[in-house]
């Protein structure tokens, strides 16, 4: 099968092959015939070498949808059946350990992702355990398929565990990339208001209250669109760059949530400023597979909006793009357009 594969750490080593092995289906696995897969900072770190992976050589890609090509001897969840679209809830998890019983898969004392401790979608098949393949409707888009199992799921967890409620202000950092997208709908169908930090006026068409241009002028824009009462909720995604100012954005009583850090990581903190606030600071990564499975339920609302999209050859390029400056949306990767 054609898949793209890396030996060494570093973008220039990957190498697209034609013949690489075709993953084996095992009792109570599902191979799967890669339809779309999304570009994410998970996938860079993956072949910069940021994160290990294994096993090497590796074939990265976090974020897959497809259709099942076979399914296993002994596969009996879901009413799964060949040729049904799905989605790879991508987290490799035991069932068995505390976080795992309490439905903390994401957690798993034993566990991983699929992509980095088990080789990822950036390939023509997948085989993945049964437990994490979830049917999609028929008439979803790819677009969207491809979009749900990090993209969505990350902003839809990072919300619930804000606790963000009706009426509350929401502030989102990065509100034209993938999660930011994703955060605004969220955010809206629960109740609130949102404020949004983007340089792009189609962020409204997501339902975001307000959009704000410039970076330097958040914290003042913000005081003035709550009346001086500040974000109840501010997630910011973005790292190191918006790190301040979205610390300074928060409110009384409000939540600073973090779930990437793009343009950096090691942050400075003021810890009079986190009490005097009583402020929660939560991290927060992936989602359950009860929030893949719930938020299925109601995705065909939802919007996406790709910026790019590459060919299977192309994974350098599409991985390059993450970090353009003029990025509107998502990039994803067609791996089959049969
Ligand atoms: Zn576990």
């Amino acid at each position: 099968m054609k898949a793209v594969i890396f030996e060494k750490p570093g973008l220039d080593n990957l190498k697209v092959e034609d013949s690489a092995e075709k993953p084996i289906l095992t009792d109570r696995a599902v191979l799967i015939r890669v339809r779309t897969v999304g570009v994410n900072p998970i996938d860079y770190f993956a072949v910069s070498g940021a994160r290990e992976v294994k096993p090497l050589p590796h074939i990265p890609g976090a974020e897959i949808s497809g259709t099942i090509e076979k399914l296993g001897d002994h596969v009996k969840e879901g009413n799964l059946k060949e040729g049904d679209k799905v989605v790879i809830h991508n987290k490799v998890f035991d069932g068995t350990c505390d976080m795992c019983l309490d439905g903390l898969d994401m957690l798993c004392r034993n566990g991983g992702l699929i992509g980095i401790v088990t080789n990822g979608g950036f390939a023509e098949y997948i085989s993945v355990p049964d437990k994490n393949v979830f049917k999609i409707p028929d008439d979803m888009s790819w677009d969207l398929a491809a979009s749900l199992p990090v993209t969505t799921l990350t902003s839809f967890h990072a919300l619930k565990d804000a606790s963000l409620q009706v009426n509350e202000s929401l502030l989102v950092y990065g509100a034209s990339g993938n999660t930011g997208m994703m955060a605004i709908q969220f955010a809206k169908k629960m109740g609130a208001k949102v404020i949004a930090v983007s340089k792009n006026e189609w962020v409204k068409d997501f339902g975001a209250d307000y959009i704000l241009k410039d970076y330097g002028k958040v914290v003042e824009q913000v005081k003035e669109i709550t009346q001086g009462k500040m974000a109840d909720v501010v997630l910011n995604s973005v790292g190191i760059e918006a790190w301040q100012s979205s610390f300074d954005s928060v409110g009384v009583n409000g939540r600073l949530v973090t779930f990437g850090g793009l343009t950096g990581a090691d942050v400075k903190l003021n810890i009079q400023s986190l009490y005097l606030k009583q402020m929660k600071l939560i991290g927060s990564t992936g989602g359950t597979r009860k929030q893949l499975k719930d938020l299925l339920n109601i995705s065909n609302e939802l919007k996406i909006r790709v910026w790019k999209r590459f060919k299977l050859e192309k994974t350098k390029e599409a991985l390059q793009a993450l970090f353009a400056k003029g990025r509107e949306g998502r990039i994803l990767i067609d791996v089959d357009t049969s």
